[in-house]
């Protein structure tokens, strides 16, 4: 379950020396609602989260958005901490349907995610923009950044396109973090994976976690 994964977190992290009161959290999700009770949680058991959510959990926001969030962190004896949480997101529904989920208030079903499955409806239909959409600059960009993962002409399962967009968030988390953090006075943590919108409830597929601490970096289990 998503509260047990954040409590698990906190944990696993004590250990290494972060706590809530030393760190700043960090987190990347899909913007839709249904993503909000992870956020609530890291804010709950870290005290704040910077926000770096784009569509579909990409991280869009840039050395710029690293770096204030950076700032911010507190600084314990010369240290700065910082917890990084990025995952993407799929639903489940209970009859077992990948991407088909319930909303509260709404009669019909619905879907998640809506920009995955948006871009796998591009594919299926051969016609595939390309370019900097101002009109649409966080799709057109997960168009660009997923486009270069995926094999000319196939169309993943939403479930491939989901762990292909984790597989490039890993990525670009790895790359921001070596662009902008000061390793020699930052400890960095990172948790990634897939939530799980599954039927009245919201679960965590715990993929890549890890720490760097003083340099060394430590693997974390869940
Ligand atoms: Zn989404």
């Amino acid at each position: 379950m998503e509260g047990d994964y954040v409590a698990q977190s906190v944990r696993v992290l004590s250990g290494h020396g972060f706590t809530p009161d030393n760190a700043i959290a960090c987190v990347g999700v899909c913007r839709d609602e249904i993503t909000q009770p992870l956020v609530e949680r890291v804010k709950k058991a870290w005290g704040e989260a910077f926000n770096f959510s784009s569509l579909a959990g990409m991280l869009f926001l840039g050395k710029t958005g690293f770096s204030a969030a950076e700032h911010h962190a507190p600084d314990e004896e010369g240290r700065e901490r910082y917890v990084f949480f990025a995952l993407p997101h799929i639903a489940v529904h209970e009859d077992g349907q990948i991407g088909v989920c319930r909303r509260a208030g709404r009669q019909e079903l619905s879907s998640a995610c809506g920009a995955l499955l948006a871009l796998q409806r591009e594919l299926a239909g051969g016609r595939v923009k390309f370019g900097l959409d101002m009109d649409d600059l966080e799709q057109s960009l997960i168009r660009m950044r997923l486009l270069a993962e995926i094999r000319y002409g196939e169309v993943p399962e939403l479930l491939t396109l989901t762990k292909t967009t984790l597989k490039v968030i890993q990525a670009d988390l790895k790359r921001m973090i070596e662009l902008t953090v000061q390793s020699d006075r930052s400890d960095v943590a990172v948790f990634t994976g897939i939530q799980i919108h599954g039927p009245g409830a919201n679960y965590i597929w715990p993929h890549l976690s890890y720490c760097t601490v003083r340099g060394q970096r430590y693997s974390l289990q869940f």
